[in-house]
């Protein structure tokens, strides 16, 4: 029987990988205000509500799976199980994940899912438990549009395989438990990594049917693929809009390109750390202010808020109100950032000064772009923090207080 069949889905986050941008591993990275793991956890959620959902985390990155966890709806949290620990490769790390979920109470049927595809449709999870049932193990495949050519060492085509038979395979790939857990322990053996699931399989002589997949069931690997998954999360155009709807999707799209400056002073009061992008820096003195004080962070919002024409911080959170006494200024920063995405739009530069004799920003600039990178949900790349004296002049100099300078550029669909 159909609903007899216990299902559980693997995701795979164990990886450290920042290519798509600096700091943080991809799968922990915010998307439009969600890490990409809950956003993924989330869409294999509402594919198969009945499934156990279990992490395979590196042992480094608790703190930030609890995070994302936290992120889900209470029903979504209620799906997962302890976390697994990953291994040095990926396919250790599946193994591992297999070997928990053994433990656990075997299911019959597991799907195995990376962390970095937050894109799983509900008709491709019901396809991939579909095909496990039915053939045992399968894996979701794309056409090519590109032609593949076979190259040998020197770089010459030995073979130009025949387009129509060759397809590009995504997750989640699904099994049969006892089948892929008995396939990874016999590869564990052998001498040799695998690059997914069904090479397993296949290794141990399973025959894998490849079933439909989806385009918009990308990986998240470099910035532009963070771009695209940007593109992704937009609300469509008005019905009456006549533009195609992919079009207006793609960032080439946001051809309405505007900028905004914004510029911030607080004086130095008592205490011994300033906070500057959401980065505690320890100092002689702290600033003064009703939120934390965060100057480089207000003039930031200010500059995005500036870039939509949407009026100042002062204007959306009003010093008067006691609720932002205190408070961290990255809610700003966030609610700036919201209003861009509410738009369609996204944030494709931040470019910002710091003016002080002290602290010495520089040792913590790159922490600061993480921090506010994070914040935003963009790629480090896309945030500038310099910081300059001004020669022992003007109050800066007197090392009264520290300003800040910044301009955004925002893109917005015209
Ligand atoms: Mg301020």
């Amino acid at each position: 029987m159909v609903s007899r069949t216990k299902i559980s889905i693997l995701v795979v986050a164990g990886g450290r990988g920042s290519r798509a941008g600096e700091g943080l591993p991809k799968q922990y990275r915010p998307l439009c205000g969600k890490t990409v793991l809950a956003r993924t956890l989330a869409a294999m959620r509402a594919g198969a509500p009945e499934a156990t959902l279990k992490v395979v985390i590196h042992p480094d990155d608790y703190d930030l799976y609890a995070q994302s966890a936290a992120e889900l709806s209470a029903q979504e949290r209620a799906a997962l199980s302890q976390p697994a620990l990953g291994g040095a490769t990926r396919q250790e790390s599946v193994r591992n994940g297999l070997e928990a979920l053994a433990c656990d109470a075997a299911p019959d049927i597991v799907l195995i899912h990376d962390a970095a595809r937050p894109f799983a449709s509900p008709a491709l999870i019901a396809r991939a438990m579909q095909a496990a049932r039915q053939h045992g193990a399968a894996v979701p495949g794309v056409p090519l549009n590109d032609t593949v050519k076979e190259i040998d060492a020197s770089g010459f085509v030995v073979e130009t395989p025949d387009r129509a038979r060759l397809r590009a395979v995504q997750t989640p790939q699904s099994f049969r438990f006892p089948l892929i857990l008995r396939a990874h322990r016999a590869a564990a053996e052998a001498p040799r990594d695998y690059t997914d699931d069904a090479m397993i399989a296949e290794a141990a002589g399973c025959a894998v049917h490849v079933f439909p997949g989806d385009l918009s069931n990308f990986k998240l690997t470099t910035p532009e693929d963070f771009a695209r998954a940007m593109d992704q999360l937009t609300p469509p155009p008005p019905a009456d809009d006549e533009r195609n709807l992919t079009d207006v999707r793609t960032h080439k799209n946001l051809t309405d390109v505007r900028t905004g400056q914004g510029y911030d002073v607080h004086a130095f009061a008592e205490g011994d750390q300033v906070w500057l992008g959401s980065v505690s820096i320890p100092h002689s003195h702290s600033l003064a202010g009703h939120s934390d004080a965060d100057v480089l962070m207000h003039a930031i919002t200010d500059a995005v808020l500036g870039a939509i024409a949407e009026g100042d911080i002062g204007a959306h959170f009003p010093p008067s109100d006691p609720q932002w006494k205190g408070a961290p200024s990255s809610i700003f920063l966030e609610h700036a950032c919201k209003l861009v995405c509410a738009r369609g739009g996204m944030i494709a530069h931040i470019d910002a000064t710091v003016v002080c004799e002290a602290p010495k920003v520089g040792p913590h600039r790159d922490a600061i772009r993480a921090s506010l990178a994070k914040i935003m949900g963009l790629d480090a790349g896309r945030v500038a923090i310099k910081a300059t004296t001004t020669e022992k002049l003007g109050f800066t100099g007197r090392r009264e207080g520290i300003a800040a300078l910044a301009i955004a550029t925002v893109r917005l669909p015209d």
